[in-house]
C-alpha cells in the first residue's frame, strides 16, 4: 500500500513542485466544504494533488493534463497504486493542444507560470456557471511581493507574468477573485453574478 507521504517524499527528492502543506489543506476544505465533484487540473506533475482531491470523497472525478513525459508516468503509476485509475483521467499532453467537452465545478491552474492568463482564458470554456477557477503559485516564494531586483532575467519574466496574471484577475470584469496568502499564494475566481 501507498501512502501519500511516499509521495511527498518522491516529490521533495526530485524536486518536483506539488502544492505546499498548507495550500493543499486549503484546497482539499474548499472541495469538500463547497460540494466539489469533477475537477480539471492543470499540471499534474506526479498526481500529488489530483490522488489527494480524489480521496476527499468517493464521489469526487478529476481530469487532469500533464506535458512532460517521464512526471506523467510516474503520475499514472501512483494512479494506479491508489486504484483510482477509473476516478483520475489522465492525459499526456500540452494542456492548449487538450479540447475538452465536459464541463467542471472547479478548474485547476499549476502548470507553467507565465501562461496563467493563457490557461484562464482557455479553460474558463469548461467551468460551470457556478464553477470556480483555483490558481496556484501567486506568491512565486514571495517574488511577487517584492520590490527588490531579481538577478535571473528567466525568474524575473515569470514574476512579471504572474504579477500580470494578477492584475488580470484584480480587474477582471467576468470573474471576482479572493486572494489567500496560504501556501505559495492560492486565489479562488468565481464568475460575478
Ligand atoms: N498539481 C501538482 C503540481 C504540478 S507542477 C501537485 O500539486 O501535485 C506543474 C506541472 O505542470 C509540471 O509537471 C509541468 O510539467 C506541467 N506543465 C507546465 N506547463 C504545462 C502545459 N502547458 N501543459 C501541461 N502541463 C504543463
Ligand atoms: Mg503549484
Amino acid at each position: 500500500m501507498v501512502h501519500i507521504q511516499q509521495l511527498e517524499k518522491y516529490a521533495k527528492d526530485n524536486n518536483i513542485p506539488i502544492m505546499e502543506h498548507d495550500g493543499i489543506e486549503f484546497l482539499l476544505d474548499y472541495i469538500k466544504n463547497n460540494n466539489v465533484k469533477n475537477i480539471l487540473e492543470i499540471g499534474s506533475a506526479i498526481g500529488y494533488s489530483a490522488i489527494r482531491m480524489c480521496l476527499v470523497d468517493e464521489s469526487i472525478t478529476v481530469t487532469t493534463i500533464e506535458r512532460d513525459e517521464k512526471r506523467y508516468n510516474e503520475a499514472v503509476k501512483n494512479i494506479k497504486d491508489f486504484n483510482l485509475e477509473d476516478r483520475i483521467n489522465i492525459i499526456l499532453d500540452d494542456a492548449f493542444n487538450v479540447e475538452l467537452d465536459d464541463m467542471y465545478d472547479l478548474v485547476f491552474i499549476d502548470a507553467a507560470k507565465s501562461q496563467y492568463i493563457k490557461f484562464f482564458e482557455k479553460f474558463k470554456l469548461n467551468l460551470k456557471d457556478d464553477g470556480v477557477i483555483v490558481s496556484d503559485n501567486l506568491n512565486f516564494h514571495g517574488l511577487t511581493h517584492t520590490t527588490e531586483h531579481i538577478e535571473s532575467r528567466n525568474v524575473r519574466g515569470i514574476v512579471r507574468k504572474l504579477n500580470n496574471y494578477i492584475d488580470f484577475l484584480k480587474n477582471n470584469e467576468e470573474f471576482e477573485t479572493t486572494f489567500y496568502e496560504i501556501g505559495d499564494g492560492v486565489s479562488i475566481s468565481k464568475r460575478k453574478l
